[in-house]
């Protein structure tokens, strides 16, 4: 099925929570309070910027959706998993249908662009007709079909997570994790990455961005999650300053 279409599919039909949060608290060995009673709904179709300060728990919001971790109290459900009773085993399974976009992007560098996509379809299998349709199309919907046989070294930062938002996107995953994807660029081509991840979004993907940027997050606006001190704090539609959805 072509991937568009997919996304309508998902879109119309299997209508849910992507993520939901039920009174979810994280303590860690160390005593620390990472999280504390956190409830958080996040709809199919959702864009949702996490905000908060360092410290303030975000990390321990996405190692719980990832299942890196468990929730000391609470209930977390991702993409129609139950995590509290899912099987380590079935954790791999769960993992494929996140895709996850990492601040430093994570690219191997002996890899070229087309390689370090079509990679995240060979290790689980999939047939070659699908990778050799597949990554041509996801390259060029980040509009990187000319890059394929660059290597990371040869490109931009910008370019960079371009590359790691198709690797994310290719085995076509019901929500997008990305963890403050526009860390390590330029403020111009961050507003890009974001323009980006909105437009995945709107083709029916759901996206979960943490990001320190609070310029950024303004100028976008949409659902703004602030986390301070474990808890969240804020959680509003707020009208962007510069950008109409
Ligand atoms: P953020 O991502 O918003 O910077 P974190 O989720 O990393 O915040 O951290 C939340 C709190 O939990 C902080 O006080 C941090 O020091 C603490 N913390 C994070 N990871 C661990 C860990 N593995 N062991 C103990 N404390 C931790």
């Amino acid at each position: 099925m072509n991937f568009a279409l997919k996304c309508i599919t998902r879109k119309g039909v299997i209508r849910g929570f992507m993520v939901e949060l039920n009174d979810v608290s994280v303590t860690y060995s160390s005593g620390v309070d990472a999280l504390e009673h956190v409830s958080l709904k996040i709809n199919d179709g959702d864009f949702a910027f996490v905000v908060g300060a360092s410290g303030a728990g975000k990390s321990t919001l996405i190692k719980l959706l990832l299942k890196e971790i468990d929730a000391t109290s609470g209930t977390v459900t991702v993409n129609g998993y139950q995590l509290n009773r899912l099987k380590k085993k079935k954790i791999p399974e769960l993992r494929r249908t996140i895709g996850i976009v990492f601040q430093d992007f994570r690219l191997i560098s002996s890899m070229t662009v087309y390689e370090n996509i079509a990679f995240v379809l060979r290790v689980i299998d999939s047939p070659k007709k699908l990778i050799r349709k597949r990554v041509p199309y996801v390259m060029g919907l980040v509009g990187l079909q000319d890059k394929a046989n660059a290597y990371p070294n040869e490109l931009s930062g910008g370019e960079m997570q371009r590359v790691a938002i198709a690797r994310a996107l290719v085995n076509d995953p019901g929500l997008i994790i990305a963890d403050e994807p526009t860390g390590n660029i330029d403020p111009e081509l961050s507003y890009e990455i974001v323009d980006l991840l909105k437009t995945i979004n709107m083709q029916g993907t759901t996206v979960l961005m943490v990001t320190h940027e609070h310029e950024l997050v303004r100028r976008f606006g949409g659902r703004i999650i602030n986390i301070s001190a474990g808890q969240v704090v804020f959680d509003e539609i707020v009208e962007g300053t510069d950008y109409e959805a």
